[in-house]
This record gives structure tokens, C-alpha cells and sequence, in this order.
């Protein structure tokens, strides 16, 4: 026995605002579609994600790693029925115990919440389980701008979802019901399926109205995982004709000593990375001792640290990269040690920050024995 979700995403609601429909339109750096997805993946037990969509947008969304795509019909009820007919289609021998239904307009559902109604749909004799939040305002009746009456708001719930229901039971009311409905409660309750009713979240908005947009992005990034880290390194100067810095090439009356190429600039930027991910620093992953690192190109060092973000789950945010020394002049290199970076990084230039300073001669770097830098770097789950 296998549990399925399905997202109704086919709705082509307008009062969001926007040129496109909402599940469309961008939100915290993603599209509100790929939040809601990304939160049923990243939620145990479940086997199945069927998303269902408008037949026009088959084109705008390429379904990750184990979600499947079906086209929904001219009504909501339709697009749900829709996706539990392609699940039934579907299951082969791995019948279906249960199933979310989920709006993809609520896109700030967490994975935890989403394992708590799956294990409420789960428990001894509940068919349907569906969170829902109390009332609490006050409650009118009005009509071109006049209150005309107030309504008792004792028992009233604001419906949310994910709702879950026995996948047999859900087919069967739908199968059975006819014309719209707001939710798959209305159709449950219609079939005579008892639904407990299991507590709601105030995080788990539904985006309805532009207004909702900021609502959303501020839960979204409070919920976002964010690393800070910072680096700090340098090596002193001696025989030479040119230095590394940022992987590229300044010509200079000294060079930098170092075991490898002594790139300061991108060792720091290195252990920004590691420190953000709290996983060491550049001498642990690269130890001096090791003969193979003699004189190697540092981006060896930087390909490392990026990937070992993406390979636990981060995208690097932004680096901001300070270097700190009298001579060489930094400015005019800066365009190309940004892009430098870009290039090995993988990330945006504008992402990049290199900048310089002196240290009006006091100390080593004043009196040119070697170059300093520090660097920050940013990293966000995701
Ligand atoms: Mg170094």
C-alpha cells in the first residue's frame, strides 16, 4: 500500500494580480508552483506526487524526480477528480491506502505539516482528516460598503489543505458528485464520508490576493536555511615577477609564496565556503603536506568547497571578498577576478563582490611583507 499526494495547480485564478496565473509567478527566488512541490517532496511516506495541471501550461513545468504530471479539467472538482482517476490508472499493484489533496496556491506548507496530516489520516478509524483554523474575527453581512447584519461565528473553521482522505473513498465521491465544489471536504461530506477536522497553521496561507505575495515571501524566507562564513588568509611575498589573486594573472616585482599557487584571494573565498558549511578549512580538505597540492591552480581548492555545498543541499548566495595590501593596485583587476570567479563558481557576477584596501602602511601588509584578505560567503538550503 503505497500514499499519494495530488497538487491541483490547473486553476487560472486572477484575483492574485500578475500577467500569468498564480502558480506561475515568482516568489522568494522561485516560482510558487516549485515551492509547494519542493515542501511534498521533501515529506517522508510519501510515494506518489501527481500535480495536476491546466492543459495550456504543460510547457512551464518539468516535473522533478519522482513527481508525475496529469491535466486537469474546467473546475476544480474536475482537476482533482482528474488526477485521483490517474492515480487509480496507474497504481498497477501498488494500490493507493491514502491521499492528499492539496491547493498549489498554498505554497508556504511545510514538509513537517504535511507528515502530521498524513499520520492524522492514518490513525484507527478516520476516513477523511482536513486542517482548519477557528474562527476568531468577528463576522458581518455587507453590501455596498454597509454592514447589513452579523453572523454568529461559533463553529466556523477556516478549511486549508493538504486534506487527506482513504484513496477509495475519494474516488468513489467524486465519481458520484456533480458540478464544482470549494473543496474535497464538500465532496467527502456529500458522499457521507465523516471529516475530522485536525489543526490548521497560520503559515500555511493561500495566495489569493497581491497582498498575499509579501505574506508568503516573508514566512518563505524566515523558513529558508541561510549560512554565513568567513574566511581569512594570507601568504607573504618573495621571488617573483607576477601573482595570483582570484585566478588571474597580475605581473608584479614580487610573488606570493605558498604551497600551491598561493592564490590568497580564492583561498579565502574557499574557507568562506567551508566555514559557512561548517566543514573545516582549505588545509584540512587540501593538507600542505601533500605533494599533489605543490604549485596546483587554486580553483582545484574553490571546485571543491562549491560543490561540496551543492552536494549538501546549499546554493551559494553571494561572496564578498576584501584583499588587503599596498601593491599590487586591486582595482583594475577586479572586473576580471570577479568573472574569474563567476566562471569557476558557476554563480552570477553580480553575486561577486572583490574590492581592496590598504592598510595606510601600518603593519605587515603596509610594509608589503605579504598580502591579506577576508571574505564572507552566503549559502542558502534549498
Ligand atoms: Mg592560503
Amino acid at each position: 500500500m503505497t500514499n499519494a499526494a495530488i497538487i491541483v495547480a490547473a486553476g487560472r485564478g486572477s484575483r492574485a494580480g500578475g500577467d500569468q496565473p498564480k502558480q506561475w509567478q515568482p516568489l522568494a527566488g522561485r516560482r510558487v508552483i516549485d515551492w509547494t512541490v519542493a515542501a511534498f517532496r521533501a515529506t517522508p511516506g510519501l510515494d506518489r506526487i501527481v500535480v495536476v495541471l491546466h492543459p495550456d501550461d504543460l510547457d512551464l513545468f518539468t516535473p522533478p524526480d519522482g513527481v508525475e504530471v496529469t491535466t486537469g479539467g474546467a473546475t476544480r472538482a474536475q482537476s482533482v477528480r482528474n488526477g485521483l482517476e490517474y492515480l487509480a490508472a496507474t497504481a498497477g499493484d501498488a494500490s493507493i491506502a491514502h491521499t492528499l489533496i492539496h491547493d498549489v496556491a498554498r505554497c508556504c506548507t511545510k514538509p513537517a505539516y504535511i507528515s502530521y496530516v498524513l499520520y492524522e489520516i492514518q490513525s484507527e478509524g478516520t476516513r477523511a482528516a482536513a486542517p482548519a483554523l477557528p474562527v476568531t474575527d468577528a463576522l458581518w453581512q455587507g453590501a455596498d460598503g454597509i454592514v447589513t447584519g452579523t453572523q454568529d461565528r461559533t463553529g466556523l473553521f477556516r478549511a486549508q489543505t493538504p486534506q487527506a482522505f482513504v484513496f477509495d473513498d475519494i474516488l468513489v465521491a467524486h465519481r458520484s458528485h456533480r458540478g464544482d465544489a470549494a473543496d474535497d471536504v464538500e465532496v467527502a461530506r456529500a458522499a457521507g464520508i465523516p471529516v475530522r477536522i485536525i489543526d490548521g497553521s497560520e503559515s500555511n496561507l493561500k495566495i489569493t490576493h497581491p497582498d498575499d505575495f509579501k505574506r508568503a515571501r516573508k514566512i518563505l524566507v524566515n523558513q529558508m536555511d541561510i549560512r554565513v562564513g568567513n574566511g581569512y588568509d594570507v601568504h607573504r611575498f618573495g621571488d617573483g615577477d607576477h601573482v595570483i589573486l582570484c585566478g588571474v594573472r597580475i605581473p608584479h616585482t614580487r610573488g606570493l609564496q605558498g604551497h600551491s599557487d598561493a592564490d590568497v584571494g580564492m583561498h579565502t573565498i574557499t574557507d568562506a565556503i567551508y566555514g559557512a558549511l561548517a566543514m573545516g578549512d582549505i588545509g584540512q580538505h587540501f593538507p600542505p603536506s601533500d605533494p599533489q597540492w605543490k604549485g596546483a591552480a587554486s580553483d582545484i581548492f574553490l571546485r571543491h568547497a562549491v560543490n561540496l555545498a551543492h552536494e549538501n543541499g546549499f546554493e551559494i548566495n553571494n561572496i564578498d571578498l576584501t584583499l588587503i595590501c599596498e601593491h599590487p593596485k586591486i582595482g583594475p583587476h577586479a572586473q576580471p577576478m570577479r568573472q574569474a570567479l563567476s566562471d569557476i563558481m558557476g554563480l552570477s557576477i553580480d553575486r561577486i563582490s572583490v574590492k581592496a584596501t590598504t592598510s595606510e602602511r601600518l603593519g605587515f601588509t603596509g610594509r608589503e611583507e605579504g598580502i591579506a584578505a577576508q571574505a564572507t560567503a552566503t549559502l542558502v538550503k534549498t
